[in-house]
């Protein structure tokens, strides 16, 4: 079989799985498995296809049509630039957390010491301190497994300015910070069985469970995060729908000023801001 039969074959084979982008999805796993290229295959789409382990592109394709994600699959996910190495037990980073990383790139600096809450991949710790040179960013979990993660998307980051927890919240974080983050779990636990598949049938239920009402891990971020800022410290964390005017309820009631909203590219509510004074 010549490579675009290939291609075309995984495409089919997608499609009738009920992937909803089995044109993009058989060419990102085309590439990712054979190392082919846009322009490499377009020179040699009529060329018998010689990949020496076509199992593993048959293989890959089988777990995409189970609905496994794509970034499972090969590995890797990619978050402000940078390439993570991803796997079940961590979350995907996603491209609407980028918001929260951008926000607090602008007001980090050299000097600041910086704490990541439910960091999994690591992904938004790495890519702050990789941008800011911040002094010090902690990237705190629950899960040992996605510490190991973390720490490999560390190394492999070079970001020599981070270090990860293991920590129940805030049980192990000792100190204060000029700016606690977050992407916490925030899916209230009955909307759980409604997601798509990808995504309840194979991310970390630990990193999408909210609780009852979706808003315990904001509780206690408000609540224990207060005595871990410093005076004029920040708190940023990424909210999911219509969580915007709960969130800010909370860090009203537990004092913090400045709190603002900040909205994704779709126009969303995404992040929730407040500040220590
Ligand atoms: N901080 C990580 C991310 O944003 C993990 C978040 C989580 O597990 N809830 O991707």
């Amino acid at each position: 079989m010549t490579n675009r039969q290939i291609l075309e074959d995984i495409k089919q084979k997608l499609s009738s799985a009920g992937i909803e982008e089995a044109s993009n999805d058989a060419w990102l796993l085309f590439e990712g498995i054979t190392g082919m290229n846009r322009t490499d295959y377009l020179l040699r789409a009529g060329e018998e296809f010689d990949f020496p382990f076509p199992e593993r592109l048959r293989n890959a394709a089988e777990r995409r049509c189970a609905h496994e994600p794509l970034q499972y699959i090969l590995g890797k996910a990619y978050f402000m630039g940078f390439e993570f190495e991803v796997n079940p037990s961590v979350l995907i980073p996603r491209y609407d957390t980028e918001v929260l990383a951008e926000e607090a790139a602008r007001y980090a600096d050299a000097d600041s010491e910086v704490l990541d809450m439910c960091t999994g991949s690591g992904c938004i710790a790495i890519s702050v301190a990789l941008l800011t040179k911040a002094r010090r960013v902690i990237g705190a979990d629950i899960s040992g497994r996605a510490l190991t993660v973390a720490e490999r998307n560390r190394k492999r980051l070079n970001a020599e300015n981070v270090g990860f927890v293991k920590s129940d919240m805030f049980g192990a974080i000792s100190g204060t910070f000029d700016m606690i983050l977050s992407n916490p779990p925030y899916i209230k636990s009955e909307d759980i069985e409604g997601l798509m598949s990808e995504v309840r049938d194979c991310e970390p239920r630990l990193a999408l469970d909210g609780h009852e009402d979706g808003l315990f891990f904001y509780r206690i971020l408000a609540k224990e995060g207060f005595g871990h800022l410093k005076p004029g410290g920040h708190i940023m964390m990424e909210i999911g729908f219509g969580q915007a005017r709960e969130v800010s309820a909370l860090l009203e009631m537990y004092d913090y000023a400045d709190i603002r909203v900040i909205k994704d590219l779709a126009g969303l509510d995404r992040v929730v801001c407040g500040r220590r004074i």
